[in-house]
């Protein structure tokens, strides 16, 4: 549903997205993670049209959005991360102006209003937008960006500023909008927010793209510096014999402990042999590394 290749965007002479490759597929809930200053909102900024690539393409759903940006508008919804609203209208008011843009006749536009109004919770609020505290304005731009029922959903720091309470809602919002096929973007620093509701990340560091996959992938590929090797831990009740694997990279031994470094799952063949050769097998599972512990150090790196 959405595509990038090697879109680039340079700023004076400085890339702020270099040669991103990405792909997110429909449906998906994807994350889109990165330290503050990675590029994140500039690649929202192309994929939603508001900004032209230096290189490189994007595709949403197949169009290509700096040739055909109206069409892509007319698909996709964005909610930027400071959104933006006329401080002496109510919510409501906000909304139909904003409609008005998709075309949309009168009576279009007051049940959709209504419907999202109470989607995020905003139904029966008379306080004009300018007294709206930043959860209530975080939820009224998802209403604006949900306005014309689009396919594909970008946000960019959904969560920035919401309290706790806050981001639940936003969560379950997210999960509902998702369960209904849509496709989400959702980009954060944050890596706690982004594990509780994507299925799919994306790293972005200095423009370029770290890894992409599920988190347990992308967690393994920055965990072992050779890549994806998979970390097994094998205990055994005799002395562990040597094992010899072509895909076996390294083995780290510890008393009747090891930690088996391969280049695949190979648990199966493992355990096969060592019960071949008559060792008892009291452990034997794939080591997933700390999730926060790696993204930190991928962070700091
Ligand atoms: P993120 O959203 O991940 O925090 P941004 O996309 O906002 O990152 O910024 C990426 C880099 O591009 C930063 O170094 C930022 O200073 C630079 N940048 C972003 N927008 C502009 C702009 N309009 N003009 C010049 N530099 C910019």
């Amino acid at each position: 549903m959405i595509r990038t290749e090697n879109l680039t965007k340079v700023y004076n002479g400085k890339a702020a997205v270099d040669g991103l490759d990405l792909e997110v597929g429909e449906g998906e809930i994807f994350g889109f993670l990165g330290p503050n200053g990675a590029g994140k909102s500039t690649t929202i900024l192309m994929l939603t049209g508001m900004i032209e690539p230096t290189g490189g393409r994007c595709l949403v759903d197949g169009i290509e959005v700096a040739k055909d940006p109206l069409k892509v508008k007319e698909i996709i919804g964005y909610l930027p991360e400071d959104v933006g609203f006329y401080g002496n209208m109510t919510g409501e008011q906000n909304l139909d102006y904003f409609a008005r843009f998709y075309g949309m006749g009168a009576k279009e536009r007051k049940e959709r209003i209504a419907e999202l109004l109470e989607l995020v919770r905003l139904d029966g609020v008379t306080q004009k937008a300018g007294e709206y505290s930043r959860g209530m304005k975080q939820r009224l731009g998802l209403a604006q960006a949900l306005i014309n029922d689009p396919k594909v959903l970008f946000l960019d720091e959904p969560t920035a500023n919401l309290d706790p309470e806050g981001v639940r809602e936003y969560r379950d919002l997210v999960e509902r909008l998702a369960g209904e096929g849509k496709t989400i973007f959702v980009s954060s620093h944050i890596l706690s927010e982004v594990r509780e509701v994507c299925r799919t990340v994306g790293l972005l560091a200095k423009g370029r793209l770290v890894a992409q996959g599920t988190l347990d992938e992308v967690a393994r590929t920055l965990a072992s510096p050779d890549g994806d090797a998979v970390r097994i831990v094998v205990e055994t009740r005799e002395r562990l014999p040597e094992i010899e694997d072509p895909e076996v990279i390294s083995v780290e031994r510890n008393g009747s402990r090891a930690i088996v470094r391969a280049k695949a799952d190979i648990r199966d063949r493992l355990a096969e042999t060592l019960f071949e050769q008559g060792v008892h097998v009291r452990e034997l599972r794939v080591e997933e590394p700390d999730i926060e512990d790696v993204f930190m150090a991928a962070y700091r790196r």
